[in-house]
């Protein structure tokens, strides 16, 4: 059933154009419009599920305008879905204004969920790791990606990167500079598409293994870039552990780790990222 004066957030397939959900199917032969980032690629994947929608175009460009109409259509009762040219909007892609803007205006959004290149890219990566950080598109100058790149050179979590295809051998070359030749990296390539390729290995060995062949520069990208080794937490004492513990319960983090290393004399930072893991799991196993 689709309500009315409701704007639905669509996620289309990132390339096997199976890849979309039943649902998702139903609100785009349903709705009074659908609002494409590029009308000739969505009317490809429409029209092989048969589905002939009114259609507008929305991107960057123009969103501040065609929201404004979508925001008269919900007025007038009708229902509009907006998809962009593969996976979910919103996502380094367009949807964000017009989602926020029909939102203050009191209309109803609901996303109908689907494929997302980075989740695809992270459910076979096989990185044994509770917290990751999706970053999207990395600057395109190398100058202002490897600033970027140094403000995470210390973060614990899996980074997660999109990258065009001329722009990998530069991408991968400036990560080796900034967070040296053996950190790991999963290059995850063409998914679900004909070519698909997901390969780890350390920096330096996948520019080795992009450069033996060009043809593995080609296409679409996700980079997980595995996090920094976090300070090592089980030199920490059992008597610092449960003091930290008891300090957290009544505490506020940062409060609770400097009292917990003036108390047993233990290494600050380590105290702190165990104080994060209780903090965001607490039962850690
Ligand atoms: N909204 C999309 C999503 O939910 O993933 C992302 C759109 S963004 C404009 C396009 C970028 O996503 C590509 O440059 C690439 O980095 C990544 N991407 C999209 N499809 C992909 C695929 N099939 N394989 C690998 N990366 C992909």
């Amino acid at each position: 059933m689709l309500e009315k004066s409701t704007l639905y957030v669509v996620a289309t397939p990132i390339g096997n154009l199976n890849d979309i959900s039943l649902r998702a199917l139903s609100t785009l032969a349903k709705v009074n419009l659908v609002a494409a980032e590029h009308i000739q690629n969505s009317k490809h994947l429409l029209a092989m599920h048969a589905i002939h929608a009114k259609m507008i175009s929305l991107h960057q460009h123009n969103e501040l305008a065609v929201t404004d109409k979508i925001i008269a259509l919900l007025a007038a009762g009708e229902s509009v879905a907006l998809v962009t040219d593969a996976g979910t909007p919103g996502i380094s892609d367009p949807g964000a204004v017009v989602v926020k803007r029909v939102r203050q205006q009191g209309y109803a959004v609901v996303p109908i969920p689907g494929a997302n290149a980075a989740i695809c890219a992270l459910s076979a990566a096989g990185i044994i790791a509770p917290h990751f950080l999706f970053y999207g598109f990395l600057p395109t100058k190398s100058g202002m990606r490897k600033r970027e790149l140094a403000g995470l050179k210390s973060h614990t979590y899996t980074l997660i990167f999109y990258e065009a295809p001329h722009r990998i051998l530069d991408c991968v070359t400036d990560m080796i500079d900034i967070f040296g030749p053996q950190r790991q990296l999963i290059i995850a390539r063409e998914l679900t598409k004909l070519f698909e390729t997901i390969h780890t290995a350390t920096l330096q060995e996948i520019l080795v293994w992009l450069r033996a062949d060009s043809k593995r520069q080609k296409g679409e990208f996700v980079l997980l870039l595995t996090g920094a080794e976090t300070p090592d937490k089980s030199q920490l004492t059992e008597h610092a552990k449960h003091t930290l513990s008891c300090l957290l319960a009544e505490l506020p983090l940062k409060q609770a780790v400097k009292l917990t290393a003036e108390i047993t004399n233990e290494n600050k930072n380590s105290l702190y990222h165990l104080a994060l893991e209780r903090k965001t799991t607490p039962n850690p196993q």
